[in-house]
């Protein structure tokens, strides 16, 4: 994957990896992950192989120190400027976690290996949790899965690029019957980046593409109203000064991937998460898209999400 080649700790997934269990094109087992994440110090390990370059600085002067594990695991210790503690889940989903990263790490691998997404109910029952921990276990997860993909660009060197806007209503009763979320999707001929919007407005949608697409890509249109969409205002922020336009009718195959993305996450949110709250829909997008961009190499998608750990808690939502 080219986002993952860029994380630092790729070399570490890699030798992490068992080679010797056997590999299903369809997924990740439990025995694989057993292998090498299978006790709470090899998880606390291995988020430290991932993170150490991050908690390694002196919180006074940032220079990088050495850390050294201290009795309680998970917990390391610096002495530069003064001395100081790191906890090695602090910021990222497991934080302030009493639940064993072990069952973590499993509830990970359901999430991963799963074709719709995973209910908090699923969860509640296959671990025996309480709704409320169950609860905030699969919105960290899905937050993980979100910011992780939220790392994503499309298109390339004369690829066509789309862009695809669809309105997303909860279920019946749900709390956002009355008022739909906009959703835009910007999409290649296999991977797709859905990011929520507030309107359809080049001001709102230009800093986005900028920011999703890779330079050199072509935008495409299917109408008049697309095509002016991307030029709009081409002497202040139009795209026409950053991407070749043309019209859609070129590239065939362009809409393959974002037609079967959108038939197939209004089926998800139908079945499994009808009274999703607004300020929830790019956690379940961000989920899905993250599978769904890596549909062709599904037995990467659990190694893909302890690749690295960003910031989790507090953000969004
Ligand atoms: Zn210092």
């Amino acid at each position: 994957m080219a986002q993952a080649a860029a994380c630092p700790s790729l070399q570490g997934i890699a030798e992490l990896r068992p080679v010797s269990a056997p590999r299903h094109r369809s997924g990740t087992s439990f025995r694989q992950v057993e292998q090498c994440l299978g006790s709470e110090e090899a998880i606390v390990a291995h988020l430290f192989r991932c993170r150490e370059k991050e908690l390694s600085l002196c919180p006074t002067c940032a220079r990088p120190v050495k850390l050294v594990p201290t009795k309680r695991i998970g917990t390391y210790s610096g002495t530069c400027c003064q001395a100081f503690h790191r906890i090695v889940t602090m910021d990222t989903l497991f934080e302030r976690s009493t639940w064993p990263l072990t069952s973590w790490i499993m509830a990970m691998v359901y999430f991963a290996n799963s074709r719709s997404g995973i209910s908090r109910a699923f969860l509640q029952t296959m671990f025996g949790l309480t709704g409320g921990s169950a609860h905030i276990i699969c919105k960290r997860i899905r937050q993980h899965m979100a910011l992780l993909e939220d790392e994503r660009q499309v298109g390339g060197p004369s690829e066509p690029v789309g862009l695809s806007f669809q309105r997303i209503k909860g279920a019946r009763g749900s709390r956002i019957q009355s008022r739909s979320v906009l959703v835009m999707a910007i999409h290649d001929a296999s991977h797709v980046v859905p990011v929520v919007v507030a309107d359809r407005r080049p001001s709102t949608i230009h800093p986005i593409v900028r920011a999703k697409v890779r330079p050199g890509s072509i935008l495409v249109y299917r109408d008049r109203i697309e095509h002016a969409r991307l030029n709009q205002f081409r002497s202040n922020w139009g795209l026409a000064r950053s991407f070749a336009i043309e019209p859609a009718s070129r590239y065939s195959g362009i809409d393959n991937a974002i037609l079967v993305f959108w038939m197939h996450f209004r089926r998800v949110m139908a079945a499994g998460h009808g009274h999703f709250a607004r300020g929830n829909l790019w956690l379940y997008l961000g989920e899905f898209a993250f599978r769904f961009n890596r549909r062709s190499e599904p037995d990467q998608i659990f190694w893909d999400m302890v690749s690295h750990f960003p910031p989790v808690v507090g953000r969004g939502a």
